[in-house]
């Protein structure tokens, strides 16, 4: 059997395990269940580790379509540290892959936007990526001590200022600072998550054209919005099947009781400023974390979020009135003790989604991966096909770019082992309860 080297990566990684594909001539095909930070991560880094001499065919379904769970509706605040400020698990490798990522779906937009040159238009804003840093005032005297002692430990790429509230307000103009401290994170980003995910899917396409030109093989990928009830309704058409519906990978009758996986249901409301005598929000002001975030999307926009709903099933991103108002009653108080004018802007809709929280580990709280033929098959059928990605919690866009490149790398090599077993652990703790 032949072993293809990529060397479109910047690692080598076998490519190609599927022999009967091979031998036969015809293309490798993948399906990838849902189009959320996951899934679009996933056939990206499917597309772009393959080797140019292979035939691949990539099936996106999404029963909704680009952004149709979670991810469509995140709040966008992207940096690798926990509420403590603590530096997550591989924060550095999680922090590097979602930038380049975002590069690569910025430049897929740039593309589209000026007819085929990537670079940026002088001085015009980008609709996917605020660069404005993200600032987060102390507010409780109890971690104080922890927290300063664990900015000190931050990346370089990602930098944390310990500051008082004279230059917190310098930053953000009426902000409150009740305990004079605040953790300010510069290069942290507040991204439009749908348009993000919509510029990705672009870039896919994009890369699959290019690769298609300048290869020997075909690189073919198609989105399908249909909804995907049971796995063995795909099982005799694909090589791999690789299972990234967030929340809803619990819903599927093979996986149904058997992922460590809790439900959260949680809501973000849109805001604008409507009032024409109030001031933007200023050009270079961060967005704000506290107990409830603030994350900018424009001089006049802004996203408030987000509650917590624990153990809703409730996927829908629709919100009644009712569950809007409740939703207000908690967030505006919390929001507002630490920015009072919020209190001014216009609320103009709200959308919720379902997250996927996996279990706690002595490393925090880390995504589920890996190959699940066992789970399906009870471990008879000997081959890689079916896969899972899924459990991103509040963190999906942190963790979607690293851990979907290794994914892809696992799927397209049949090596599991390619993912770090902390992260599919999971299934033998699973198997001893
Ligand atoms: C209110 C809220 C705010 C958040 N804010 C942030 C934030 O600021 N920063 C951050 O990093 N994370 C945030 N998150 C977490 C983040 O949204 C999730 O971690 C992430 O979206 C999970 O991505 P996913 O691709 O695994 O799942 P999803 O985005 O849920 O994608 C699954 C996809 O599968 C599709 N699907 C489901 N079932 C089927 C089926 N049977 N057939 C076909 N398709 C199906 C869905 O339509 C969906 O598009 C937030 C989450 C919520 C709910």
């Amino acid at each position: 059997m032949p072993l293809f080297y990529s060397n479109i990566s910047s690692s080598l990684v076998p490519v190609s395990c599927y022999s009967s594909a091979s031998l036969s001539n015809r293309p490798i095909r993948y399906a990838v269940l849902g189009a959320g930070f996951a899934g679009l991560s996933v056939a990206w880094h499917l597309l772009n580790c393959s080797s140019k001499k292979l035939d691949v065919c990539i099936d996106i379904y999404d029963q909704v379509g680009i952004g149709g769970g979670a991810s469509g509706v995140a709040g966008g605040l992207l940096h690798p540290y926990s509420p403590k400020v603590k530096l997550l698990w591989r924060g550095a490798e999680c922090w590097k892959e979602s930038l380049d990522l975002l590069n690569v779906a910025e430049g897929a937009l740039f593309k589209l936007v000026n007819g085929g040159n990537q670079d940026s238009p002088p001085n015009s804003e980008p609709s996917i990526v605020n660069r404005r840093g993200i600032l987060r005032p102390a507010l409780s005297s109890k971690n104080i001590d922890l927290m300063s002692s664990n900015a000190e430990n931050c990346l370089t790429g990602c930098r944390i200022e310990s500051i008082h509230e004279d230059a917190a307000q310098g930053l953000v103009p009426d902000i409150s600072v009740p305990l004079n401290l605040a953790f300010y994170m510069p290069e942290a980003l507040s991204i439009n998550s749908q348009c993000y995910l919509e510029a990705l899917y672009l870039a896919c396409e994009n890369l699959a054209e290019d690769m298609s030109k300048v290869g020997v093989a075909r690189k073919e990928l198609s989105l399908h919005k249909k909804s995907v009830e049971n796995l063995l309704e795909l099982s005799g058409e694909y090589d791999a099947i690789i299972i990234c519906l967030g929340a809803r990978a619990a819903f599927l009758p093979e996986l149904s009781g058997r992922l460590p996986l809790r439900m959260c249901r949680g809501l973000v409301t849109r805001l604008q400023l409507t009032n024409d005598l109030r001031k933007d929000y200023p050009k270079y002001s961060p967005s704000i974390l506290s107990d409830a975030w603030l994350s900018v999307q424009g001089a006049r926009s802004m996203h408030m979020g987000s509650t917590w709903e624990w153990k809703s099933t409730n996927y829908s991103r629709d919100v009644s009135v009712e569950e809007a108002t409740k939703a207000m009653e908690v967030l505006l108080p919390k929001a507002s003790a630490v920015y009072p004018p919020i209190k001014e802007w216009t609320i103009t809709g709200a959308m919720a989604g379902l997250r996927a929280m996996p279990p706690l580990t002595a490393d925090g709280s880390l995504p589920i991966l890996g190959c699940i033929d066992n789970l399906i098959h009870g471990g008879n059928n000997g081959g890689c096909k079916y896969w899972l990605f899924t459990g991103l919690g509040a963190r999906g866009l942190l963790f979607h770019g690293w851990l979907g490149k290794l994914m892809a790398q696992a799927v397209l090599s049949c090596d599991e082992g390619l993912i770090p077993s902390e992260l599919t652990s999971w299934k033998y703790e699973m198997q001893q309860q």
